[in-house]
């Protein structure tokens, strides 16, 4: 009796090793490799050779090592939108191993205008704010906090028109400002904004220019943030999962009508969201 017990119990532990196996996600190969200013190389490395971690090298370029089961599988490399090369270059030892083409892209031009002088030219007495609410905003997306095997696929946070896209020149008034380096997505005031992937808020308050704004660390180096809103439902520190309501859209800030104005970051640079949404 007690054998029959011992090789059921043996079975049972079989099949659940196997089954954790199978099921068991690719962290490195998302997103897909998307090789062109704003985008992310995805470099998958040769898996038969042994990569000591510090003798890689991506010429001009921050980059990220993707690990799994504790060994190296892919080079993480956004590419900022003012990137000019042609080609990315990866090092070895100082051995060349991959030299990868960079697509063009053709971004369109938007012109706004708006009517408020203060969003426009802001006043002296709000410098010292907008200096301020700058550094909080850099220093929360360049948050990196190692994980293990985080993943980075992301749903769409909120329901609505996408009414201007990643990387678009922008001219306020005429005149011309930064690239726009996140995704409008533009909905009825009060709409709910839903966690695109679980993280933690690392910042939450109410910017000059972002309106209501709130910035998730998701893991290893992934951020995202989400402004104008209404109202803010989460707080920094909190812990939320995918598809948690964070909030409600809004026209606070610098806006033309109610939207949301969503950013993600690798390594600190805005990157196009659409990558880390499949299909
Ligand atoms: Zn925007």
């Amino acid at each position: 009796m007690r054998i029959k017990y011992l090789y059921l119990l043996i079975i049972l532990i079989t099949s659940c090793t196997s089954l954790s196996k199978s099921k068991s996600p690719s962290y490195c190969s998302f997103p897909e490799n998307s090789p062109y200013p704003g985008g992310l190389i995805n470099y998958s490395l040769n898996t038969e050779r042994k990569y000591l971690e510090k003798n890689l090298r991506v010429k001009d370029l921050e980059f990220s090592i993707c690990k799994e089961q504790g060994s190296p599988k892919s080079l993480l490399i956004p590419i900022p939108l003012t990137f000019e090369e042609d080609r990315v270059s990866i090092f070895f030892s100082d051995q060349l191993i991959s030299s990868i083409d960079i697509e063009s892209r053709d971004y369109r031009e938007s012109r706004i205008t708006i009517s408020n002088q203060d969003f426009v030219s802001p006043p002296n007495a709000m410098l010292e704010r907008i200096k301020e609410e700058y550094s909080q905003s850099i220093s929360a997306k360049n948050v990196f906090n190692l994980k293990k095997n985080t993943s980075k696929e992301m749903i769409i946070p909120l329901e609505g028109i996408m009414s201007s896209e990643y990387g678009v020149k922008r001219f306020i008034n005429g005149k011309p400002r930064n690239r726009h380096s996140g995704l409008d997505i533009a909905a009825a005031e009060g709409s709910p904004i839903f966690a695109p992937l679980s993280g933690k808020v690392i910042l939450a308050g109410n910017f000059f220019y972002k309106g209501n704004v709130i910035f998730i660390d998701h893991g290893n180096g992934l951020v995202s943030s989400y402004s104008h809103l209404s109202k803010k439902l989460v707080d920094v520190n909190q812990i939320i999962t995918t598809g948690d309501n964070i909030g409600f859209v809004g026209s606070t800030g610098r806006v033309t009508g109610p939207h949301l104005h969503w950013e993600v970051y690798f390594l600190g640079i805005p990157i196009n969201p659409v990558i880390f949404i499949k299909n």
